[in-house]
């Protein structure tokens, strides 16, 4: 699995987890970029940063881009995904809040854990079928549908696309369900998306 060259993500993409923030179902999908710096893989530590009393798991179903997307509409979307991994879209959540935007709350080193494995799909893959789930020292903490996403995937690539080009090995993180919390040193984070992969990392104090 290669590092991508960017990782775009998407904000309160599940009715339930904007409303456990308190935040409304956002009317277009609500993106953010997170750095390519911020990835880890399988088995590597999620490290806490001294800047955060608060570091929260966001369990979420990676979409793998092959052919560039520019511009495109859904089924130039399908057709443009190279394959699907499990993402940890990692976030100092007291951050997030005391500073108006999500850049350093999200795009902190071993933010982004990605992988296992990189599960290929083709343009007719049935994407709202996908489940993700997250486990904190194996107790389920988060589980969502795809099909109860505010916007599907193919939907969400393609409108992306018509703000930046998508180009081969990006990443785009399709938003969370409900059940954020934190994690501390010493527990053990799991994200899987059953019939693709599990993804597991330890957190330590960085
Ligand atoms: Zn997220």
């Amino acid at each position: 699995m290669r590092r991508p060259g960017k990782i775009v993500c998407v904000g309160r993409n599940y009715v339930e987890h904007a409303k456990e923030l308190g935040n409304e179902v956002p009317k277009e999908p609500l993106l953010f970029l997170k750095p390519p710096s911020s990835v880890v893989f399988d088995g590597e530590p999620i490290l806490l940063p001294d800047m955060s009393r608060r570091v929260e798991h966001e369990g979420e179903i990676g979409v793998i881009i092959g052919t560039r997307l520019r511009q495109g509409d859904e089924a130039a979307a399908r057709a443009a995904v190279l394959g699907l991994t499990c993402v940890n879209d990692v976030t100092a959540r007291d951050l997030q809040k005391s500073d108006g935007q999500w850049t350093r709350a999200k795009g902190f080193d071993t933010f982004c854990p990605m992988g296992p494995v990189l599960m290929p799909v083709d343009a007719g893959f049935n994407f709202s079928g996908l489940e993700v789930v997250c486990r904190v020292n194996g107790v389920e903490r988060q589980r969502g549908r795809a099909a109860d996403m505010v916007f599907g995937i193919p939907a969400l690539l393609a409108f992306i696309s018509r703000v930046m080009t998508l180009e081969p090995g990006d990443l785009v993180a399709t938003g969370t369900p409900a059940g954020i919390g934190p994690l501390v040193d010493g527990d053990v984070v799991e994200v899987e998306i059953p019939g693709v992969g599990v993804l597991k990392n330890p957190v330590r104090t960085g």
